[in-house]
């Protein structure tokens, strides 16, 4: 629960920890350690992430487990330095976009079907607040798939000495310093794309010719997914 639930106060306090951040140097120096400890990590991810991609027999599922793995990595280095504790779950009462085959995965390892969803959900379409918790959420505020959860959430990583950011107090969320786990989001999103191939005729040729047909997945709320968490 939120340090204070205060609108003013709140308000006064974040104000007051951005001007901390921006003066103080922490954070700078917080992502300069993880980043040289992350040197090597980063360099066979970015070779295993580019073949993961391209791999033409491995399923998605098993490109989406082997992204997880890599972040999980950086997560190591990286967990000593950030406010992320069990038990703190703001970020669990925000919007957690998962693209179907994700969802399709966590399924699989739950044993529970994901609702099919069609079109694409943004981050605007899901409330945040303490009313939305997602469904995996239990009552200690921990997650009940901790090995199984989501590329959006293992890969947010608060970097505050506190979860003072996150608190969802007020009516626009403050900003949050969280690490910049990009070039992972990119190929979680690049797996996801859908690819079907097709036979369609050259109209300059006449000939007929295999075709692959690139489309976004279905994205949906991990909530929209899985209305009843695991049950
Ligand atoms: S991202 Fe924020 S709310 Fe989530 S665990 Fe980290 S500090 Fe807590
Ligand atoms: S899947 Fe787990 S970590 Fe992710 S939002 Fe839900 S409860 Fe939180």
């Amino acid at each position: 629960m939120p340090i204070t639930e205060d609108v003013t106060a709140h308000d006064v306090a974040v104000r007051e920890r951005w001007t901390l951040i921006e003066s103080d140097g922490r954070l700078q120096r917080v992502v300069a350690i993880i980043n040289e400890r992350a040197i090597p990590l980063k360099v066979r991810h970015d070779e295993r992430v580019n073949r993961v991609i391209n791999h033409t027999t491995m399923t998605t599922g098993a490109k989406i487990e082997a992204l997880w793995e890599a972040v999980d990595e950086i997560g190591e280095i990286a967990k000593p330095h950030t406010a992320c504790r069990k038990g703190c779950s703001h970020c669990c009462h925000t919007p957690v976009l998962v693209p179907v085959q994700e969802a399709e995965l966590i399924g699989r390892r739950i044993g529970v079907k994901p609702v099919k969803l069609t079109g694409i959900s943004g981050r605007d379409d899901i409330e945040a607040g303490y009313h939305n918790p997602c469904t995996f959420l239990d009552a200690h505020g921990a997650c009940s798939i901790y090995s199984s959860r989501p590329l959006a959430c293992r890969q947010l990583f608060n970097m505050d000495r506190d979860a003072l950011l996150c608190e969802l107090v007020g009516e626009t969320a403050s900003k949050v310093p969280y690490m910049n786990m990009f070039d992972y989001q990119t190929a979680l999103a690049m797996t996801a794309i859908d690819r079907r191939e097709s036979v369609e005729r050259n109209p300059r040729t006449g000939r007929m010719q295999p075709r692959t047909v690139e489309s976004a997945p279905v994205v949906g709320d991990i909530r929209e997914f899985f209305p009843r968490g695991k049950g």
